[in-house]
């Protein structure tokens, strides 16, 4: 087979580890396996380069993706994406690999639509695919935001202070609730709970008049402006309270063991579907055990994999 593999979107930990494993894997087949570079953007210019097993030696460990991403809106339109057919059969690849999220899925589902067989790869940091238990970059961003959490707790406790961390997550709770759990914060406020201020303020107050010498509140991105929100802790409370926002820092950084195993094992399953004849589909992982749905599946199912973890929480809070 002729394979080409892309990572669009936004970029996270392990998208290396997957494309590592997607060229090995196609090498051990006897494929041919292409990089495409710059996501669907390099696919419709033609940035396309054929790669050996030397071009993905020692990039295992390395954050970010070697294939550049790039957004293209435009994709949308099936005129722009006849021109990313068009260079695949220039380049005669019969099959795509493209990693990414939500939106990457769409794109891929749509190429699909047009003939090319596609197969989607979880790879964000926010946990936001429902069609695999994990995503290739969360474990990372999990670590960086409670090593984070951890040093500001430190601090915090030390001048007996109120501390506000903006985690990222846009529509997905888990790197605020998994991060929140793991570093003990006596708030999580998520897309899903939403934000009751009244009561956060009236339970802080609380706290501190209880002799209680700091406070964590964790916050997914895009809920409230979390600098105004520490400047009515501190009014109402008297608490000294900041905010930190973790921001890109939880992009970056060397993939944990559990990304590199993750996207390993992604990597090199995608291109064994294509040798079982399969495309279409996304692949994910489900109760530790590959398994792939339709792109359009994986695109509509949504997630209740965490109502457990916040049955957790209104235990050890
Ligand atoms: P992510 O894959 O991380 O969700 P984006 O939402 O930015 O990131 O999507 C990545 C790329 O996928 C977009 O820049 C665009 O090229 C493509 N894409 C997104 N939505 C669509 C769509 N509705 N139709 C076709 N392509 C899309």
């Amino acid at each position: 087979m002729r394979i080409g593999v892309l990572t669009s979107g936004g970029d996270s930990p392990g998208m290396n580890a997957a494309i590592r494993a997607v060229v090995r894997a196609g090498l051990s087949y006897g494929d041919q396996v292409f990089g495409i570079f710059d996501g669907y953007k390099g696919l419709v210019e033609g940035k396309i380069q054929e790669f050996t097993r030397k071009d993905v030696s020692e990039i295992l460990n390395r954050g970010g993706t070697i294939l550049g991403t790039a957004r293209l809106p435009e994709f949308a339109y099936e005129q722009v994406r006849a021109l990313a057919v068009k260079q695949l059969q220039r380049h005669d690849i019969d099959a795509l690999i493209c990693i990414g999220g939500d939106g990457t899925y769409t794109g891929a589902l749509r190429l699909s639509e047009m003939g090319i067989k596609c197969i989607g790869i979880p790879g964000t940091i926010d946990n936001d695919i429902a069609s695999s238990d994990f995503t290739i970059g969360f474990s990372t961003a999990l670590n960086t935001a409670c090593d984070a959490i951890d040093r500001l707790r430190d601090t915090s406790s030390s001048h007996q202070r109120c501390s506000i961390i903006e985690v990222m997550g846009r529509r997905c709770p888990d790197l605020a609730l998994y991060s929140g759990i793991c570093c003990g914060a006596e708030y999580i406020v998520t897309s899903q709970t939403g934000l009751d201020k009244e009561k956060l303020l009236d339970d802080l107050k609380k706290n501190r008049l209880q002799g209680r010498r700091h406070a964590i509140v964790v916050i997914s991105e895009n809920i409230t402006d979390v600098y105004t929100l520490a400047q009515e802790v501190e009014d109402y409370t008297g608490y000294e309270c900041r905010a930190t926002i973790l921001g890109y820092i939880q992009r970056g950084g060397t993939p944990t063991p559990e990304d590199r195993l993750l996207a390993s094992r992604l990597g090199a399953y995608a291109v064994d579907l294509f040798h079982q004849n399969i495309s279409g589909v996304a692949v994910g992982i489900h109760q530790n055990s590959l398994h792939y749905v339709s792109l359009k599946d994986a695109l509509e199912m949504t997630s209740d994999r965490d109502v457990s973890l916040e049955e957790l929480l209104t235990k050890i809070q």
